[in-house]
């Protein structure tokens, strides 16, 4: 593979607590630092201050968005303890099941996806060959219940078998985005882009907001985390979001880095007025967004995730004049595989394929 060599004095984190790089272990998958990028055009049609975009859609170089930056320490730490084999969730389509089946299967480990039915769409179905084709092992789970009991099931049968959360936002996944808002803070200190007022994120399972708010707090910035919720599964709640970034800083406090309290003052303002009627369930204001993205930014967004987060900042930062950045979390291109027939699915995916042709 393509693994991508990074010294790790590059990686913030770790400069920023150095104690944690002999015990914190991680798998280099992306390439860092993504760019951010003024988006001029869609800032005076829209009526914005200063726009900017963080490129976590060019994270890595065969699968980037969000979900490589959370697998770095994801598999990174199931390596370590001697895991052969991870299992996760989703709903059919899901972008961090495919992402953990591809860069697993790039480590030598085996994947299995326990999926959940989510609206059916050509890219639903694609995502499912593509996971197939990654090499997962593929089980339907349908709803939540169904699904951990399969999870169970499986475990007991391979118990060297890690378990990944939805999203893979475990305390470890979020380091990931801890890193990223040490990333950026860095490239405010560089200068390349002002301290935004607000930041605008897609919210699923919540930890690259989370991780990006506990990574802007430790670095001494003021900005803002607007998490956009695009979920009615499991939503996270704003405890839930403290929860985690509680769970977050213990980990990194356990693996030796020195926080004191007062450097942690999260800043999370989650929106929950973007969801329309529920995750992969498309809006108008998200597909007028993701319009606008494409003419005007050249940026190719998804009408689940981020095109949600972009008709929040569009509907809010509208008449206002503060710089802001629109983190731009979906990797718009996929890694060439090779696509299988559908009738090699496991027989009860079968059903998604018959009724469209
Ligand atoms: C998974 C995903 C998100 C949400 O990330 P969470 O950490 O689960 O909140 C945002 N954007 C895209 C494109 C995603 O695939």
């Amino acid at each position: 593979m393509s693994e991508v060599v990074q010294s790790t004095s590059q990686i913030p984190l770790f400069a920023l607590y150095p104690s944690l790089e002999p015990t914190l272990p991680r798998v280099p998958l992306c390439r860092l630092p993504t760019g951010v990028e003024r988006a001029e055009k869609i800032e005076r049609e829209a009526g914005t201050g200063p726009l900017y975009v963080k490129r976590d859609d060019q994270s890595a170089p065969e699968y980037g968005g969000n979900k490589a930056r959370k697998l770095e320490w994801v598999l990174g730490c199931a390596r370590q303890r001697g895991a052969t084999r991870v299992l996760t969730f989703g709903g059919l389509g899901t972008n961090h099941g495919f992402a953990t089946a591809f860069y697993a299967a790039r480590l030598g480990m085996a994947c299995e996806l326990v999926l959940v039915d989510q609206p059916l769409t050509d890219a639903v179905r694609r995502r499912l060959l593509l996971h197939q084709a990654a090499g997962a092992r593929l089980f339907y789970g349908r709803n939540i219940p169904q699904t951990a009991l399969i999870a169970l099931a499986r475990l007991a049968r391979h118990p060297r078998t890690r378990i990944i959360p939805a999203g893979g936002s475990s305390a470890w996944g979020t380091l990931g985005f801890v890193n990223a808002g040490l990333e950026l803070a860095q490239q405010i200190e560089a200068g390349h882009v002002p301290e935004p007022a607000r930041l605008y994120v897609a919210c699923g399972t919540g930890g690259t907001a989370v991780g990006l708010a506990l990574g802007l707090a430790l670095a001494r910035l003021r900005t803002q985390v607007v998490a956009v919720l695009v979920t009615d599964i499991l939503a996270p709640s704003r405890p839930r979001l403290l929860r985690l970034a509680r769970r977050t800083l213990a980990l990194l406090r356990r693996a030796g880095a020195e926080i004191e309290d007062s450097a942690v003052e999260l800043r999370i303002d989650l929106d929950d007025g973007f969801v329309g009627s529920g995750y992969g369930h498309p809006t108008p204001a998200g597909a007028s967004a993701m319009g606008w993205a494409e003419q005007l930014g050249d940026l190719r967004l998804d009408g689940t995730y981020t095109g949600k987060a972009l008709a929040a900042l569009l509907a809010r930062e509208r008449g206002r004049d503060e710089p802001i950045l629109f983190w731009n979390s979906y990797a718009a291109r996929d890694p060439e595989l090779v696509l299988p027939d559908w009738r090699s699915l496991p027989r009860s995916f079968h059903r998604f394929f018959r009724e469209a042709v």
